[in-house]
């Protein structure tokens, strides 16, 4: 049986880290499973990469960026390899190129095409535990080294799980798996044992940042089991699965969980002449600018004037870049203003079961009503009810969601420090 283990930057801070991890994929193999481990840099690394890069040169060219950031994983596999081959087993470590992640070109963001591990595949057949550096790969048409966003280790640990046929991806980091909310904020939030992709999926949507994105979606798509958990204990962690409740004959929780995310802004554009095509425009200047929007909010329009207001929410990182394309035209499409606010958060809450249950939304309103929050826009999935609120409000909405879905456990054990990298 093959598994992938996939440790987080916090898991391999230090030297000593490198060797509490190195012991752990021992004993893993000890239990007589063929291991690969793909692996994070170290601690802050790759920020502190980015940081010298920035002061070498403000605009560093994508392709040089990604030639640097990728030797923060280089670091941290050549040492765990090390590490391995002093507890008596023997280790190879990979770059991601050489491991056979083959990428599309777009650096700093690229995306997985297809991977290639025969390199893996015979290293292990020699006995070795492989080691692969993280966040990864190399493009198929340029042969550059190149990168797949910032926390994409995971990614690499999923996608190599997935075409290693391996039983499942165990994701490690510094946190004991996925909350129902973020602990540092609700005391009393749990570790959810089982959860299905959907779920996952709009959690790390929505915020939660124990997965990447991608990681999810892949997961999902090759149905790969995953096990979050933490590598500072030996506890069980979350499974991220496909879970057949009736099957089971389990009962399906109404709200897995509520995710949050202050990472965004709002934009609103004022007196949009209500005619045909004006928002086409809009979203055409911000699509044209590579912007991801996220909710959107057209106001009827206001009697006599024919004209309208639209509020859009976006990554607060694109927010300069979407007001300057929406200036530029202005005038051309007539609307009066741009105005852009940064202090606001999304709260989510997340759960498949409320498709057969009425009434979900209304109970999350009421508990912000009683909370004395004010909602500012709305969106909602089949599984997910989100809100925009005013940063300030974000703790609160996300505990009296959390209480309003019977989330709440009495014990307070959960001792949260980590970072969940
Ligand atoms: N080291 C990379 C980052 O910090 C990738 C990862 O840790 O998953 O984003
Ligand atoms: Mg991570």
């Amino acid at each position: 049986m093959r598994v992938v283990q996939k440790f987080g930057g916090s898991s391999v801070a230090d030297a000593d880290s490198i060797k509490r991890v190195a012991r752990r994929i021992v004993a893993t193999q000890q239990r007589g499973l063929e291991v690969v481990v793909v692996i994070s840099a170290m601690g802050d690394t790759t920020d502190e990469l980015m940081e010298l890069a920035l002061k070498v040169s403000p605009q560093p060219r994508a392709r040089e960026l990604d030639m640097l950031l990728t030797a923060g994983e280089r670091m941290s596999a050549a040492l765990l390899a090390m590490a391995i081959n002093d507890l008596g087993a023997t280790a190879r470590s990979f770059t991601g190129s050489q491991a056979g992640v083959i990428t599309t070109g777009t650096h700093g963001d690229a995306r997985i095409i297809d991977i290639t591990p025969g390199r893996i595949v015979s290293a292990l057949d020699d006995g070795d535990i492989v080691i692969v550096a993280g966040f990864q790969g190399v493009s198929q048409t340029t042969k550059d080294v190149t990168t797949l966003g910032r926390g994409a280790s995971d990614t690499t640990a999923v996608a190599l799980a997935a075409a290693l046929h391996a039983s499942h991806c165990e994701i490690y980091s510094d946190v004991d798996g996925v909350f129902t909310a973020d602990p540092r904020i609700v005391p009393g939030a749990r570790r959810i044992p089982e959860i299905c992709y959907e779920d996952m999926l709009e959690m790390a949507a929505n915020g939660a940042k124990i997965l990447h994105l991608r990681c999810v979606e892949y997961a999902r798509r090759e149905n790969v089991p995953v096990h979050v958990r933490s590598s500072f204990s030996d506890r069980p962690g979350t499974w991220v699965k496909d879970i057949n409740y009736e099957e089971g004959g389990m009962e399906q929780p109404l709200i897995s969980g509520v995710a949050h995310d202050r990472s965004e802004a709002k934009i609103t554009i004022v007196g949009v002449p209500d005619q045909v095509g004006a928002a086409a425009s809009i979203f055409t200047t911000v699509a044209d600018a590579d912007i991801n929007i996220d909710m959107i909010v057209q106001n009827v329009s206001r009697e006599h004037e024919a004209r309208t207001d639209i509020s859009f929410t976006l990554a607060q990182q694109d927010g300069a870049k979407a007001i300057k394309a929406l200036r530029a035209v202005q005038e051309q499409i007539g609307f009066f203003d741009v105005l852009y606010n940064d202090q606001v958060g999304k709260v989510s809450v997340v759960g498949v079961g409320m498709r057969s249950h009425p009434g979900v939304t209304a109970r999350f309103f009421r508990a912000l009503a009683d909370a004395g929050v004010n909602i500012g826009m709305i969106s909602t999935s089949e599984i997910r009810i989100s809100v925009v609120v005013d940063i300030d409000d974000v703790d609160r909405a996300v505990r009296a969601g959390h209480t309003a879905f019977g989330l709440d456990s009495d014990e307070q054990a959960i001792v949260y420090a980590g970072t969940g990298r």
